[in-house]
């Protein structure tokens, strides 16, 4: 899925959601440390990379990215 275009910070579902590339660069409150696109449900990729998000049909998402909507990972 890495060949997905990349979602955009400027997309406005991007902006909606508070999405970031660098989940550490989010100075929204709501993210907690170490939430990442990688260990939300919602992500379907690979732990590096870019990869798949539900929330984002057809795009794909920085594993390192996070956004507002982060559900963690059921174990
Ligand atoms: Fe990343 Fe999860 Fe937000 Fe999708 S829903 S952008 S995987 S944090």
């Amino acid at each position: 899925a890495d060949d997905l275009p990349h979602v955009s910070e400027a997309d406005p579902t991007a902006k909606a959601l508070g999405y970031v590339e660098d989940a550490t660069a989010t100075k929204d409150p709501k993210h907690k440390p170490g939430d990442t696109c990688a260990n939300c449900q919602f992500y379907t990729g690979a732990a590096t990379g870019y990869g798949p998000c539900q929330l984002f049909p057809g795009k794909a998402v920085n594993a390192k990215g996070w956004c507002i909507s982060h559900t963690a990972k059921q174990a």
